[in-house]
């Protein structure tokens, strides 16, 4: 990860192809684009990898989050459950819908924990939302059992794990919805872009007019589309989307190249008794961007992230200190410092996060440390790579 590492001719070729015609819009156009449709391309190839029935490419994974919950209708009044690991999207997409975050712990998956989600279910719980967090699939069985028992939407925030599966299937196409990130930093990158996808027809074509202002999509001339409701503007571009068709066609070998280096990492790593990596739901299915794994204390794990930083290790982090990736840092989301007044819907159901204790996600994130697993790193520069990182972490112990 990212896949950015890995640009070359093939991305260059297909931005060439898209300026060669100048047609940078999705829609439309149909006898200036040379019989190329980008974005369309990109879905099917999605809708192949994920095996799903329909998959919309946006503008980002936060819009697709959005557009996401927007699709099946879910807005003022609804609580939708999230993890206290995850990045900012997920409460943000979550009130630019105008329903209600409410946080949930996350446990040794560092995914959400199924038992603390079956606590937090009201009767104006919506959706579960859990997110693939570091490239690996969350406990979906359990998570999907206590949908099924209580009536609520599943949807996957996959932005971080395209290429993971979990028994077998792509994760994304496990819940109801699943959304996919395509921004500078993922597996897959279209420089900025996402996805929707699902299997059922009737949501896919809400999200499908909810992300072009509402158009239908029912005719050859925009201006005499129908709208069922507003939308807004999500769209995808060209550009962007040729240069993710190029990086799709490379998954297979980012993954095997993720895989391998992440194994010589986990195998370097595993000599150190005091290290305990991260429960895996289905190790087989990890898209191997991270190796994330549990120090013996919080200031243990704060002087090994130093060593190995120190030490010249790449990629780095400690989710506990970082701004965007945990809630011990999102002060402005708990002190409620938002740009504009949020509907009074949003805010009545929301518990107050500045006193609200997440002790049980503390006890895993303040231990955390993950290394971010690069796709260039060359065979050959592995042992030496993986001894560094080992020798760091035992120079703290
Ligand atoms: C990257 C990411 C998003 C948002 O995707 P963007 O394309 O950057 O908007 C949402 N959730 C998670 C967990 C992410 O890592």
């Amino acid at each position: 990860m990212p896949g950015n590492e890995l640009f070359d001719e093939r991305e260059r070729k297909a931005v060439e192809e898209v300026m060669k015609t100048g047609i940078l819009m999705r829609y439309g156009f149909g006898a200036s684009r040379a019989g190329r449709w980008w974005a369309r391309d990109m879905e099917d190839a999605i809708c192949k990898r994920a095996a799903v029935g329909h998959a919309l490419l946006l503008a980002d994974g936060t819009a697709a989050l959005t557009t996401a919950l927007a699709a099946l209708c879910v807005g003022s009044g609804d609580e939708v459950i999230m993890p206290t690991f995850t990045f900012v999207a997920s409460f943000e997409s979550i009130m630019a819908a105008g329903a209600t975050p409410i946080l949930v712990d996350v446990d040794d998956t560092l995914c959400l924990n199924p038992d603390a989600v079956q606590k937090a279910i009201t009767p104006r719980t919506k959706v579960v939302m859990p997110v693939h967090m570091c490239g690996a699939a969350a406990d979906i069985d359990a998570l999907r059992d206590i949908c099924k028992k209580h009536n609520l939407f599943l949807v996957e925030d996959a932005c971080q794990a395209f290429g993971a599966s979990y028994k077998g299937k792509f994760v994304g196409g496990l819940g109801d919805i699943g959304c996919y990130s395509f921004d500078y930093n993922k597996i897959v990158t279209c420089g900025e872009g996402g996805a929707v996808v699902t299997n059922d027809g009737e949501l896919y074509k809400k999200a499908d007019m909810y992300h072009d202002h509402g158009h239908d999509h029912n005719s050859d001339d925009r201006g005499a589309e129908g709208h069922l409701f507003p939308g807004y503007n999500y769209r995808i571009t060209e550009l962007h989307a040729a240069v993710g068709c190029a990086q799709i066609s490379k998954l297979d070998d980012f993954l095997q190249r993720q895989r391998r280096n992440k194994k010589r990492f986990k195998d370097a790593l595993s000599q150190i008794d005091e290290v305990v990596f991260r429960r895996l739901p289905d190790s087989e299915g990890d898209s191997a961007t991270f190796l994330s794994f549990f120090m013996k204390s919080e200031e243990q794990a704060r002087s090994a992230t130093r060593a190995l930083k120190d030490g010249g290790v790449e990629g780095v982090f400690h989710w506990y200190d970082n701004n965007w990736h945990y809630v011990r840092n999102w002060a402005h989301f708990k002190e409620r410092r938002f740009a504009n007044p949020m509907p009074p819907t949003l805010l009545a159901g929301m518990p107050d996060y500045s006193k609200a204790d997440f002790s049980a996600s503390d006890k895993w994130m303040s231990r955390c440390i993950s290394i971010s697993i690069k796709l260039g790193w060359k065979e050959e520069e592995l042992p030496a790579k993986a001894k560094k990182a080992a020798d760091a972490i035992k120079s703290v112990l």
